[in-house]
């Protein structure tokens, strides 16, 4: 952390020569993103397995494919997004033209987290750089390998005097905090998203704060024997299979009616042996805990015995490789520190109601999530969902896949966050949208000029 005070007062400089401005700058640095990711293909995997021993598929539908993605999507849709907007003004304003022009913020800062090493860095980082900013970024300790590989590797692929990657921990993250930035977008706890938002009222600094929490989905008893297992394939896959559910998107908790749980969980116990064996700790489909800390987190998390003897399948641990089997539970105690904190993890609770309605009281008895999921047939029970109940994200059907797409905002409300990300959404939180008006000199209204006098009142 040595000279960060006048490293950081370089990029200030180097923003205001106006370099990173230019559309071709922004193109080849976005360019350069996209070497990074193909020349180190095999490193990130290698990165991503050793510290979360993340299968390469996964790897690459979830970070490598989806970056490459987004990149090319700004790529593509950068010109448009730099060109000014006009806009409409009323018909007073006689011979008067206005337009929205973006313009970068300066110099900004993204604190990324562990469980999506690469895409929770360089996602921010693409709509900083397509923006026209200067850029710091600190990923997570707790991912080494993938943080290591973002220091020491990925500088070499940019303007070093725009972008510079600092690892670290939370020591570091505090000391970043106390500088002074054009905006800053954070990735993690609430926590640590409190400590960030009370750092920048110091210099009135704008935050996205992409944050966590509950996110739960409801299951209504679907009829149709296809539309169960379909439901029941995308549920195990999102669950278990994004990172074990160490994902901030991740379905925490299912809710469904007390007559259809049975046939449910059935149907998720054969589909978890299907996908992940009859011993997941050998298929290397699951990913594992990050770290012993975390692991014993969740360990205790089933520790309580109303809570252990809510399992129905799983709940085998080995902490020496950090992995934690598929687990489902059925009404665990709503007050048990596994329906009250959230699980990011491989452990599911099912939680039964008399009604599938009543699933909207339950959700709005607690905090905003992230991402609500709704697997349902019943159109009038969709819209209450759309209607009633509030989160960042509402998906019918299926599971985080609206993380990919970069024609929705990314982002939560209240306790799961503050602003939002991903393809134009990105260019958006990390530009200024300056109103600029342009006035003819050739006439003008006489009465909007004092002196003023009852018959120009009167008009
Ligand atoms: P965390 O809050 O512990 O850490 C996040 C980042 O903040 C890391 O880079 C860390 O080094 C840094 N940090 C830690 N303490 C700090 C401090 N005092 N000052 C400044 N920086 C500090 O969270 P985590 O364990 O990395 O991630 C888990 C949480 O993140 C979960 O709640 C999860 O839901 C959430 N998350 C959200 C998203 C999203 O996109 N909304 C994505 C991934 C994770």
């Amino acid at each position: 952390m040595e000279g960060l005070e006048s490293d950081l007062e370089d990029m200030r400089q180097y923003f205001r020569s106006g370099k990173t401005k230019d559309a071709a700058w922004r193109q080849s640095q976005l360019k350069g993103l996209l070497l990074f990711m193909k020349e180190n293909e095999k490193d990130i995997f290698k990165a991503l397995k050793e510290d979360l021993g993340k299968h390469h598929a996964e790897a690459y539908r979830d970070e490598i494919g989806t970056l490459r993605k987004s990149i090319n999507f700004a790529l593509q849709g950068l010109k448009e997004w730099m060109s000014g907007k006009a806009a409409k003004l009323p018909k007073i304003a006689l011979l008067t033209s206005a337009e929205l022009v973006p313009e970068p913020l300066g110099l900004v800062l993204v604190i990324s987290s562990w469980n999506f090493p690469f895409g929770l860095s360089l996602e921010p980082l693409i709509g900083a750089i397509a923006a026209g900013n200067t850029t710091v970024l600190k990923p997570s300790d707790l991912a080494p390998a993938c943080a290591s590989l973002l220091a020491n590797v990925l500088p070499t692929y940019l303007d070093n005097k725009a972008v510079k990657v600092i690892p670290g921990g939370g020591a570091v993250g505090e000391h970043l905090l106390q500088q002074k930035w054009d905006k800053i977008l954070f990735t993690g706890s609430a926590r640590v998203g409190r400590i960030v938002m009370s750092a920048a009222v110091k210099h009135l600094t704008p935050v996205v704060l992409e944050l966590g929490g509950k996110c739960p989905a409801v299951v209504d008893c679907l009829s149709s024997s296809w539309d169960k297992q379909v439901a029941v394939n995308r549920i195990i896959v999102s669950k278990f299979g994004a990172c074990a559910g160490q994902a901030c998107i991740a379905i925490d908790y299912i809710l469904v009616e007390r007559r259809f749980a049975s046939t449910l969980v059935d149907l998720m116990k054969v589909m978890i042996k299907k996908m992940f064996g009859e011993n997941p700790r050998e298929t290397n489909s699951v990913a594992r805990i990050v770290n012993r800390q975390h692991f014993l987190r969740l360990k205790n998390l089933l520790s309580d015995s109303a809570v252990r003897n809510s399992i129905v399948y799983g709940g085998s641990m080995d902490e020496k490789n950090l992995f934690i089997e598929p687990t489902i539970l059925v009404d665990p105690p709503l007050d048990a520190a596994i329906m009250a904190e959230e699980i990011f993890g491989p452990l599911l609770p099912i939680i039964t109601l008399d009604k599938i309605e009543d699933s909207v009281t339950f959700i709005n008895s607690r905090p905003k999530p992230l991402a609500i999921y709704a697997f349902t047939k019943n159109e009038k029970f969709r819209r209450r969902m759309v209607s009633e109940t509030s989160s960042g994200s509402l998906v019918f059907n299926d599971a985080v896949i609206q993380y990919a797409a970069d024609t929705l905002p990314f982002g939560g409300i209240g306790e799961s966050g503050v602003g939002k990300y991903h393809g134009k959404f990105s260019f958006e939180t990390f530009s200024h949208y300056k109103a600029v008006v342009r006035r003819s000199f050739l006439t003008d209204f006489w009465f909007r000029f004092p002196p003023w006098n009852d018959y120009k009142l009167s008009l």
